[in-house]
């Protein structure tokens, strides 16, 4: 399968089965240490309340109830508990509506602080010299109905287009991956090669960015053998 065809089919693979579990990491587990405990907590509340966290969607569920009595049965000690998940029921009926982006859009109210567009593609950034060095001045952006391009400039661009389209972007804006080399049977990251990969011999310095690609996340390689 193409690359880009490869790409397509996992996003969409994504946004079908994001399975909507939001559990809290567990400290000294997984949790980061970026924030204080506290903070972590107010931080953890807002955005369950922002994406819909609840325990109790599933309560009717004999699927649950026997999966939780199963998992009593067998850890005593440690009783189960409902999966968090971000998704609320309707009224009485057995519908379930599930959270996506656009429960968290709606549910700040955002509408007149952000212009959404959907189906435009940014196809690039461009960097240019300013007063305060290289920047990142212009987006390109591709209206894909129509396929004509829209230039968007900007003080501030945040690219968050997810752990794959995102160095893509980059990489299509100029940005290349410096180091290390990867060895070449397991294909991970050489952590002492000391000369890394060699960028195009005229690439400016502001361009390099030495992570680029690297720390592709387990579940995305997971869902790229399967898709294969
Ligand atoms: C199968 C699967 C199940 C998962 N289940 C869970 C779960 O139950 N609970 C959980 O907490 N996490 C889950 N995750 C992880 C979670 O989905 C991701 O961590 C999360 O979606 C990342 O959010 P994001 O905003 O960084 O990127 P994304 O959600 O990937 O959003 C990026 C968006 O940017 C868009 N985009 C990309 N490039 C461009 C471009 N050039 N121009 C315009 N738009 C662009 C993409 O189309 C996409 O809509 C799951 C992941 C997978 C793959």
């Amino acid at each position: 399968m193409a690359p880009s065809l490869f790409l397509s089919f996992s996003v969409i693979l994504t946004w079908t089965s994001w399975t909507c579990a939001t559990p809290r990491q567990k400290e000294k587990v997984e949790r980061s240490d970026i924030f204080s405990g506290d903070e972590w907590d107010s931080l953890y509340k807002e955005a369950e309340k922002l994406i819909g966290t609840s325990k109790t969607v599933l309560n009717d569920s004999i699927r649950q109830e026997l999966v939780m009595e199963i998992l009593n049965d067998e850890y005593g000690k440690r009783s189960a508990e409902p999966l968090p998940l971000a998704a609320k029921r309707n009224g009485n009926t057995a519908y379930i509506t599930w959270s996506s982006s656009s429960t968290i859009l709606d549910a700040m109210n955002c509408k007149k602080k952000f212009t959404l567009w959907p189906e435009h593609h940014c196809e690039k950034f461009k960097v240019e010299e300013t007063d305060n060095g290289p920047q990142v001045t212009k987006a390109i952006i591709r209206k894909l109905a129509t396929d004509k391009l829209i230039t968007v400039k900007a003080k501030v661009f945040i690219a968050c287009g997810g752990p794959i389209l995102t160095p893509q972007l980059l990489f299509n804006s100029g940005f290349v991956p410096t180091k290390p080399n990867r060895d070449p049977r397991t294909q991970i990251p050489l952590e002492d090669d000391e000369k890394g990969i060699p960028p195009p011999p005229d690439t400016l310095e502001h361009l390099k960015l030495p992570a680029l690609v690297r720390y592709m996340p387990r579940l995305f390689v997971v869902y790229q053998l399967t898709v294969c």
